[in-house]
């Protein structure tokens, strides 16, 4: 059985009292789940929401970090300075990134590296634009991806890898894939990691969808068997669609 992840990803959402709100919500909400439930609040609020979920079956995980361990990087925040306040997990290479700050395939095995040197679990995002799905490329970019940024890894991390497919056409545009568009391009991932780490990597990594999950739609993509659930963007800022999504897996 495949681990079952809720993330959701606030991105540059909620200051200070309003992640402090939506927490408490979410400790008020919550159902009882076998799934991991985790939140990414932005950075300045990671210490605080640690500490308001610690007793709680949520866990806090970042958005993003420096592949730098140290030293003259403005503005920048380390694998260790995560570890420090309390994150177990980070999310890399979300498509927002890779669009806004430049973010290539190559930066992000080095992120994927450092992260992994400091025991941080990863959730690695990538997924193909609109132009590549009509021009039918999808296929090829997602491999060179995956490839890019994690086939010199060994199998062994594995264990500290989750996958996140979100195709960039669907990311915060209310267009979802479909199921069947999901579950085809799901079959795809876990055959190609498969085929280079062997089938105990390929069936045992989780992999996520994410792009424009809703409550509406969640149950019937979390229903395909290759889709071991989501990272939520926007429905994940209210907390009743964010547990909707969550009791929906
Ligand atoms: P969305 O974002 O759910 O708002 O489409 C998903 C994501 O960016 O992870």
């Amino acid at each position: 059985m495949r681990r079952k992840i809720v993330a959701g990803n606030w991105k540059m959402n909620n200051d200070l009292s309003e992640t402090e709100a939506l927490l408490n919500d979410l400790i008020e909400q919550v159902p009882n789940t076998d799934a991991s439930v985790m939140v990414a609040p932005a950075f300045v609020n990671l210490f605080q929401a640690f500490n308001v979920l610690k007793t709680f079956n949520v866990e806090v995980i970042a958005q993003n970090m420096h592949q730098e361990a140290k030293g003259a990087y403005t503005g920048e925040v380390s694998a260790r300075m995560l570890k420090s306040v309390g994150i177990k997990t980070v999310i890399l290479g979300h498509s927002e990134r890779r669009a806004y700050f430049g973010e290539t395939d190559e930066l992000l095995a080095k992120k994927v590296d450092a992260a992994l040197a400091n025991e941080l679990e990863i959730i690695f995002c990538f997924g193909e634009e609109l132009e590549d799905r009509k021009a039918g490329n999808h296929f090829n970019i997602v491999e060179n991806q995956l490839k890019n940024a994690l086939f010199h890894l060994d199998t062994a991390a594995w264990k500290n890898i989750v996958l996140a497919y979100e195709p960039v056409w669907a990311i915060g545009t209310g267009e979802t894939a479909s199921p069947e568009q999901a579950q085809e391009m799901h079959a795809f991932i876990r055959k190609t990691v498969s085929e280079k780490f062997g089938d105990e990597t390929g069936n045992g990594v989780s992999i996520l969808y994410g792009g424009s999950v809703k409550p509406a739609n969640a149950a019937e993509i979390f229903a395909k068997e290759d889709v071991d659930g989501g990272l939520i963007g926007g429905a994940s800022l209210k907390a009743a669609d964010f547990v909707a999504i969550i009791n929906a897996i």
